[in-house]
């Protein structure tokens, strides 16, 4: 084989290996070129090691292809500070073939630990090639100062930038999320509320979703059903989202038995190539936020026989798709199934998700302006800015509701105002006023920081002593 012979033979090989995970191809062939010698190595013919991947690798506690057993052992050359050279053996991973060596040079890259960090984080998902192989030098893969040099040089020699043709929006000037709504007609019904269909509430939410997305700049939503009744098999929704960055099926979940009021958390499951594995966990926890959950938002990456567990990311994974299923906590619990049943509460939830969504793809909002005031729903009281933000986590001097008097008042995380008594971080007291009416909400005492008021509240007579 010649040069161009060898990366013809790579090419379908790595093009395979990002359905384990994300990593271009380009870089990929280059650095079996760079530590094979083109495929004329030692390891390269004697044991399908062209990536020089020793036994011993990171802890060897990443997900691995390898046996485990195999080894090839090889004197290599090692220089001491002196600069002399002595020759020590070692054992390198033998692989009954190639591709073997590929997918686990892939996982090796996706997977492998510095302390409690990825070692090369950031790789997977990289669509710049000088970025990947920076980042690949970076996580200690190379000792050799010119490595991302002679990566970027093989990359450009042979136009290996074809190989990273796939459907991930490189180079896309929009941003196309492609939203499924996990079930069809009345699908799921709940045991804790008769109510209650997990297909409506996708439905209702994937509709909410797709219209706050489209309140940013330079994104297009595309979805998987015309219709609430229209039924479409798992796998062609997922491989609808080809030329999309990302792919999401709406859920609530259902534990196995009828009711476990116990059991309340989200969770995304993510592809097991990785490539939705940050914006699942971010979803994961923004969902975690406004539903306060009791258990917290986690990710998992779920395989099955032939790759992905989920046949909805299957779909999306085959045609080059970053994809999740997002689950919106448990519809087998009372509390999270009549908050799902609001339709206010699944207004906050899809601008909340569809703010994480944004901010992980740089988007900027279209201008809109709202009427600024106060607004309530079964919750309680949240206020509006123009803008449409909300105070949340924080204390904002505002007009009354009603009235025209400025007072201090208190959100809390999620954006609802406070009443009652609160102490601050520096141990006083204060008092949000509990009355119905005009002053409810209002910092009733203020010094002259502002809101934080010195009496001490007595919380059995519930009043604030002067
Ligand atoms: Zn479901």
């Amino acid at each position: 084989m010649n040069k161009e012979e060898f990366i013809e033979y790579m090419a379908p090989m790595a093009t395979a290996a990002i359905n384990y995970a994300l990593i271009l191809p380009s870089v990929t062939i280059a650095q079996a070129c760079l530590e094979s010698a083109y495929g004329t190595s030692d390891l390269a013919v004697n044991a399908h090691n062209v990536f020089g991947m020793k036994a011993e690798l990171s802890g060897n506690t990443w997900p691995s292809a390898w046996d485990g057993t195999s080894i090839y052992t090889k004197k290599s050359p090692e220089q001491d500070e002196q600069g002399n050279t002595t020759y020590l053996e070692s054992d390198f991973r033998r692989y009954p073939d190639v591709q073997q060596s590929v997918i686990d040079h892939t996982l090796y890259l996706a997977g492998a630990m510095k302390g409690s960090e990825l070692r090369y984080k950031g790789l997977v998902g990289e669509l710049s090639y000088r970025k990947a192989a920076q980042i690949i030098k970076d996580g200690g893969y190379a000792t050799d100062i010119n490595y991302v040099d002679k990566i970027c040089s093989i990359i450009e020699t042979y136009d290996l930038t074809l190989y990273d043709v796939f459907g991930i929006g490189a180079g896309n000037k929009m941003t196309k999320i492609c939203i499924d709504a996990g079930h069809y007609g009345k699908y799921n019904q709940s045991p804790c509320n008769s109510a209650y269909y997990e297909s409506d509430m996708v439905w209702k939410l994937h509709l909410l979703l797709k219209k706050h997305l489209e309140e940013y700049n330079g994104v297009e939503i595309i979805t998987t059903r015309p219709n609430q009744e229209t039924d479409r098999v798992l796998y062609d929704r997922g491989a609808a989202s080809k030329g999309c960055n990302l792919f999401i099926s709406l859920h609530s979940n259902a534990t196995a038995s009828a009711k476990r009021e116990s059991i309340d958390y989200p969770a995304a499951y993510c592809a097991i190539n990785h490539s939705a594995d940050e914006i699942g966990l971010k979803l994961a926890k923004c969902v975690e936020m406004v539903m306060q959950t009791q258990q917290e938002g986690h990710i998992e990456n779920v395989p099955g026989k032939n790759g992905d567990y989920y046949g909805v990311v299957r779909g999306a994974t085959a045609v080059g798709t970053p994809g999740l299923i997002l689950e919106h906590s448990f519809h087998t619990n009372s509390r999270s199934t009549a908050w799902l049943m609001d339709d206010g509460n699944l207004e906050r939830l899809a601008e909340a998700e569809a703010a994480v969504i944004a901010e992980h793809y740089g988007l900027t909002k279209k201008q809109t302006s709202y009427i600024p005031g106060w607004y309530s729903d079964d919750i309680g009281w949240w206020y509006r800015n123009e803008d449409g933000s909300y105070p949340a986590g924080t204390w904002a001097w505002l007009h009354e509701a009603t009235g025209d008097t400025w007072a201090w008042y208190l959100f809390d995380e999620r954006g609802y105002m406070l009443k009652g008594a609160h102490r601050a971080p520096d141990g006083r007291l204060f008092y949000l006023c509990e009355d119905p009416g005009i002053n409810e909400g209002k910092c009733m005492v203020t010094d002259d920081q502002g809101a934080l008021q010195i009496a001490e509240y007595d919380t059995v007579a519930k009043r604030y002593l002067i």
